[in-house]
């Protein structure tokens, strides 16, 4: 090991922050990783750097090193006296910097102790939109695991019972001596669960739990839409050795609807209409997720035209007014016309005038002058 100054060796004042020490950290870490670095004393210059960074992180190392320097390394034990145990794992140490640093969160791994909380579980659940609107309740299959019936949980064989470790004293805790410094450990003995099964219960070999996959009911509530969750609590995995079990949580999505589409509380649907009923008025009739109902149709509907129908929507599951239906009126060209119909309908279209604009072509006057205008403004 070389005895470069660790300051030195990560180019940073002794007053640097942590910040600082990560940053020159990361820095020299990529200069220096040997998958980047083939130079022949790159891999000396990553662990030396790794090593200086892991002291320097280190509130406790840190205060030693600045006050004995070195020395206060070398009593703990023969050659890598640096606390990490062997060489540098080149494995983790990305991870290690860039998770700190862009994942958040984390914290230390030596606080890991007693037994955890089971895991919460996510299900998808696929929904027709009327099963949503008007809500349901649905039998569901999950594979989890529960909490072993043979011994209630604990892991232990029935008539015998975990017993408090010895050597942690039921702490799942232990402080270990290095060098200078005591540091809290998880309990090498237990693994950090304060107990010790002496004769582990064999349905669950010893965990407390087992896979099965559970039937549950869920109940759907009327107004669900994509993206809503619904909690099912406890339902989740069971917790180790009796600890409280996570939650289930229901994952909707609503498959897309053959007539109707939701936005919202509001429920939007195409409606076509023959050209005929558009200029004489008339009334068809239009679905909704009651029923049909009759929309009237008034005279002289341009396509695209389009109507509320008030109520008809949905009722949010968060509550609030119902929302309404919206139809927009499509007017439909006639097609597979015989040559009789053709002559009909000659027959009218020259009854209009004949020409492009006219009285009786609401859309075509209006376009037909702004064209004119148009050509009018460019030569004018
Ligand atoms: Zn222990
Ligand atoms: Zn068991």
């Amino acid at each position: 090991m070389s005895k470069r100054d660790f300051y030195e060796v990560l180019g940073v004042g002794r007053d640097a922050g942590e910040r600082d020490i990560k940053k020159a950290y990361k820095r020299l870490a990529m200069k220096f990783h040997p998958d980047r670095n083939q130079e022949a004393d790159a891999t000396e210059k990553f662990k030396e750097v790794k090593t200086a960074y892991e002291i320097l992180t280190d509130p406790q190392k840190k205060a030693a090193y600045d006050q004995y320097g070195h020395a206060a390394f070398e009593q703990g034990g023969g050659g890598g006296g640096y606390g990490g145990g062997g060489g540098a794992d080149f494995g983790d140490i990305f991870g290690d910097v860039f998770g700190d640093i862009f994942g958040g969160g984390g914290g230390g791994r030596r606080q890991q102790s007693r037994a955890q909380r089971g895991s919460d579980l996510r299900y998808n659940m696929e929904l027709t939109l009327e099963e949503a609107v008007r809500g349901c309740s649905k039998e569901i299959r999950v594979p989890t695991l529960v909490g072993c019936d043979s011994c209630d949980g604990s892991g232990a064989k029935k008539g015998s019972s975990a017993t408090t470790c010895g050597t942690c004293h039921g702490q799942g805790q232990v402080q270990m001596r290095q060098g200078f410094f005591a540091v809290q450990q998880a309990c090498p003995h237990c693994h950090g669960r304060g107990k010790i099964i002496k004769d582990p219960c064999n349905s669950c070999h010893g965990q407390g739990r087992v896979e099965k996959t559970k039937t549950l009911s869920v109940k759907i509530p009327a107004g669900v839409d994509t993206g809503d969750r619904i909690r099912l609590s406890s339902e989740g995995e069971a917790g180790e050795f009796g600890a409280p079990a996570g939650d289930l949580y229901v994952q909707v999505h609503v498959a897309e609807h053959s007539i109707f589409e939701r936005d919202g509380n509001n429920l939007y649907c195409e409606v076509p209409v023959s050209f005929t009923m558009a200029a004489v008025g008339g009334e068809v009739e239009v679905p909704t997720l009651n029923g049909r109902v009759n929309l009237k149709v008034p005279s002289e509907t341009q396509t695209g035209r389009m109507f509320r129908m008030r109520g008809k929507g949905v009722k949010s599951v968060r509550g609030g007014a119902v929302g309404d239906l919206i139809c927009k009126l499509v007017v439909e060209t006639p097609v597979n016309l015989s040559s009789h119909q053709k002559e009909l309908l000659k027959e009218l279209e020259e009854s209009f005038g004949g020409n492009a604009a006219s009285k009786h072509k609401p859309k075509s006057e209006g376009f037909f002058n702004g064209v004119k205008k148009f050509f009018d403004d460019l030569t004018g």
